[in-house]
């Protein structure tokens, strides 16, 4: 939900002098538009296409009444969740009549607030300016719970994704390439000799290093549903959805040569320069196999490029 920048004002009531009168009133406010609705039906309708900004609602409507409306707007809020976040809209009585009881239903149906009628234009656009400042500050909000999700799930150091989001999209591939019945490959990397680096270089010269392998890892990957993830210290792990043994290990293939061809010095290195070594592991995945296996193997496989010499990539095989 980004900051709007104009509020819209939704207005419920069946009496189109009431609907008119109430639009005029409104229209003094700066950077408002006000739409209308005659019944429950139209205004459900609105509500649902395009989320307004605040309800003015008469209770008495002539296809539902106001309490109702209420309830079945909140309760479409709550499945409409947008960002993680369920929006709210803050729904303003209408009364011709002062009852206590009444008011304290309409709350607990949804409500935020009761005018009664007639009501004063002062005290109407007094109330409409209130809300309309609750909702900009939830906007605010919900832009920063969005900015602090999306930071939550970025490595600091390399901007790519970090484990977290390696682990949560990890858990939705394995669920979705088990339903469709498609393979899932997993290739994990490991800067090679990278302690002699940060002894020789320096730690600092160790993170630009690392920032570079992650960029060049992150560019090997073609496809919109790839991820590379910094899996921890000088690690990196890719999950590569629909892709089995063979693909991963061209996408693998790719990522090694890729970060070599940085051509960053390591005196320590493999002739001379930096270099990753990658292990693979593909399944087809299901219920009864647990995610973390499949890592295991690709680690497993993982070591027997170190084993083997360092700056290739190697395939689990049982
Ligand atoms: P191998 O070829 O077997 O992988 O050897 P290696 O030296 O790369 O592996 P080892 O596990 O012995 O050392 C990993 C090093 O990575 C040690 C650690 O200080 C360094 N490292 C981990 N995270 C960072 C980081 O964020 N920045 C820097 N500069 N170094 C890091
Ligand atoms: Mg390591
Ligand atoms: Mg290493």
């Amino acid at each position: 939900m980004p900051p709007q920048t104009k509020s819209t004002i939704l207005v419920v009531d069946p009496s189109a002098s009431n609907r008119s009168l109430i639009s005029e009133c409104l229209a003094q406010l700066p950077d408002v538009k006000v739409v209308v609705a005659a019944d429950g039906a139209q205004a459900l309708a609105q509500f649902r296409t395009s989320p307004p900004s605040l309800v003015l609602m008469d209770i008495a409507l002539h296809d539902t009444d106001g309490l109702s409306l209420a309830k079945s707007m909140r309760s479409w809020e709550r499945t409409a969740e947008c960002g993680g976040v369920a929006p709210w809209t803050p729904i303003v009585f209408l009364s011709s009549v002062m009852d206590e009881d009444v008011l304290a239903e309409g709350i607990i149906a949804g409500g935020d607030d009761f005018l009664y009628k007639p009501v004063s234009e002062v005290v109407l656009l007094a109330k409409v300016r209130a809300m309309l400042r609750i909702v900009a500050m939830q906007q605010e909000i919900h832009a920063a719970h969005q900015q602090i999700k999306a930071l939550s799930l970025i490595d600091g150091l390399t901007n790519i994704p970090n484990r977290r989001h390696f682990d949560e999209t990890l858990r939705a591939e394995w669920k979705r390439c088990s339903r469709l019945k498609t393979p899932l490959s997993i290739v994990i990397g490991d800067v090679d000799f990278f302690k002699q680096f940060n002894d020789i270089y320096g730690h600092q010269a160790g993170d630009e290093c690392l920032k570079a392998v992650a960029g060049a890892l992150n560019e090997s990957l073609f496809r919109v549903e790839d991820i590379v993830a910094r899996y921890g210290g000088e690690e990196f792990a890719a999950i590569l959805p629909g892709t089995d043994a063979s693909g991963a290990h061209a996408v693998a293939e790719r990522m090694r040569s890729s970060a070599r061809e940085l051509c960053i010095p390591h005196r320590s290195g493999v002739d001379g320069m930096i270099s990753c070594s990658f292990g693979i592991a593909s399944i087809i995945p299901s219920c009864e196999t647990p995610a973390p296996n499949l890592i295991q193997a690709a680690d497993e496989s993982l070591y027997l490029a170190k084993r083997n010499g360092r700056n290739q990539v190697r395939a689990f095989s049982s």
